[in-house]
């Protein structure tokens, strides 16, 4: 069965008192959940440990980037196992801000998510086009590239700790939001790639993000390839965020 996940990632937003404030009322309406999504909070790496004091059961918690070492002479990384160590239990990999914004490549992008799932983390991998690309007509041939590049060097005994996320690149901090038609063919043609590379398309979580918000979330949730959401802007407010984990059917997609 397909985990349900609905993941916040703050980027780089957040203080103490944000922690403080949202992280225990987050986790009181998470408690009251009834439709099995696991709840992640992906704060910026410094606020992981508070997070993870204040996450109870209920909670899960995520980095947002790590390096694709174990250790070393790396100053400013962090790396997968110190993550682990600290409670966490995801960790975004490849998303469009560090791709566009950090030059991260492709081969980049795999050399961490080989360290993520060695190291027993979920991976959370971010693929998705830019406007000219999907203008273009090669939304799916690139979104189809970047699965096959970031998940090389994924092994069997492995795959229960992947997930993909598709954000179109467009759609993420803009207020556009793909439609839910668009979002589930794009769903549709990431799992078959998934099956070409021999990994268990079908118990593999896809997660759709790009300007999810409490009143677009059921629609999407409701396509039955999309298993839940990566949420930036809406998960800083906590009475946004509990409504998008509302939105997610109570009934399995798989
Ligand atoms: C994101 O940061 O992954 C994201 C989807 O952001 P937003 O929801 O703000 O578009």
């Amino acid at each position: 069965m397909r985990r349900k996940i609905v993941a916040g990632n703050w980027k780089m937003n957040g203080s103490k008192d944000l922690v403080q404030q949202l992280v225990g009322s987050v986790r009181s309406e998470a408690e009251s959940l009834d439709n099995g999504v696991e709840v992640v909070i992906i704060p910026p790496a410094i606020y992981v440990s508070d997070v993870v004091a204040r996450s109870g059961n209920r909670l899960m918690v995520g980095v947002q980037n790590v390096g694709q070492w174990s250790s070393g002479a790396y100053t400013g990384e962090i790396a997968a196992g110190m993550a682990k160590d600290q409670g966490c239990s995801y960790a975004l990999v490849g998303h469009s801000e560090r791709r566009q914004l950090f030059g991260e490549t492709d081969d980049e992008v795999a050399a961490k998510v080989e360290s993520l799932v060695a190291s027993g983390l979920t991976a959370v991998v971010c693929v998705g086009e830019t406007l000219e690309q999907r203008e273009a007509g090669r939304a799916e041939a690139v979104v189809a590239s970047q699965v096959k590049a970031a998940l090389d060097n994924v092994v069997a005994g492995q795959w229960d700790r992947i997930v993909v996320a598709y954000e179109p690149v467009w759609a993420i901090g803009t207020g556009k939001t793909a439609t839910a038609e668009d979002a589930q063919a794009m769903h549709a043609s990431i799992r078959q790639v998934l099956a070409e590379i021999g990994a268990p398309a079908e118990s593999i979580s896809l997660l759709y993000g790009g300007s999810v918000k409490a009143d677009n979330a059921a629609a999407l949730f409701a396509e039955p390839d999309i298993d839940g959401g990566l949420i930036g802007g809406a998960s800083l407010k906590a009475d946004d965020f509990v409504s998008i984990c509302q939105a997610m059917p109570a009934s399995t997609n798989s």
